[in-house]
């Protein structure tokens, strides 16, 4: 990011307050180089946006946290009309067989079907992250995920979300 009391400043990574996670602090490295190149030749910057996404290696990286677009909270603090579904990773058995079954995932819908965002703190759901990054940056349906549940498959508790979420949309 450039500084605002010196154009010449450019500050990336967790140096600037925002967002601390180490993806982003690459984002803005490689934006911040591809900037002090347009201001040297006097062109317009690149304003850096990003859909919030969050990979943290908690639980050892046993049980990572992870987190793609809208939570709850911050749909509700956007004022965007949304639900929200849950799904505990010891619903789907393939979890207690590799004998992970703690954390759960949740996912929030627009009203109007729109994947808005993803949360997940269970085995797996760092691996998740970039299947979720796709649904929501590319505003998918939720119902027009396919519903094809490899079996047995960690990703399976995507498919309960999608389920659950089209479900409550249709009730
Ligand atoms: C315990 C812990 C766990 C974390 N877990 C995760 C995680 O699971 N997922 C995730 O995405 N992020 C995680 N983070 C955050 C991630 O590490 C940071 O967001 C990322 O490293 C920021 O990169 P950076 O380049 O801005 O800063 P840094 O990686 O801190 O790099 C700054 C560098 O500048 C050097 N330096 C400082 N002062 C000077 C100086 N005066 N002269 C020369 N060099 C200097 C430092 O030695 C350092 O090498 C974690 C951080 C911590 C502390």
């Amino acid at each position: 990011m450039q500084s605002r009391e010196n154009e010449h400043v450019f500050v990336v990574g967790d140096a600037n307050g925002h967002e601390p996670v180490l993806h982003v602090a690459k984002e803005h490295g490689a934006i911040a180089a591809s900037n002090i190149r347009s201001h040297v030749a006097g062109e317009p910057l690149e304003v850096y946006e990003n859909t919030h996404h969050h990979v943290a290696f908690t639980g050892l990286g046993v049980l990572p946290f992870a987190r793609v677009g809208h939570s709850v909270e911050s749909a509700q603090k956007a004022g965007i009309e949304h639900i929200s579904v849950t799904r505990e990773a010891a619903s789907d058995g393939v979890f207690k067989s590799k004998n992970v079954p703690a954390g759960l995932g949740r996912l929030v819908v627009g009203t109007d079907g729109t994947i808005l965002g993803w949360q997940g703190l269970h085995y797996h759901a760092d691996v998740m992250a970039k299947t979720m990054q796709i649904a929501v940056e590319m505003g998918l349906d939720v119902e027009s995920v396919p519903d094809r549940a490899y079996h047995p498959t960690t990703p399976e508790i995507l498919d309960g979300l999608f389920r659950a979420a089209t479900e409550e949309l249709r009730t």
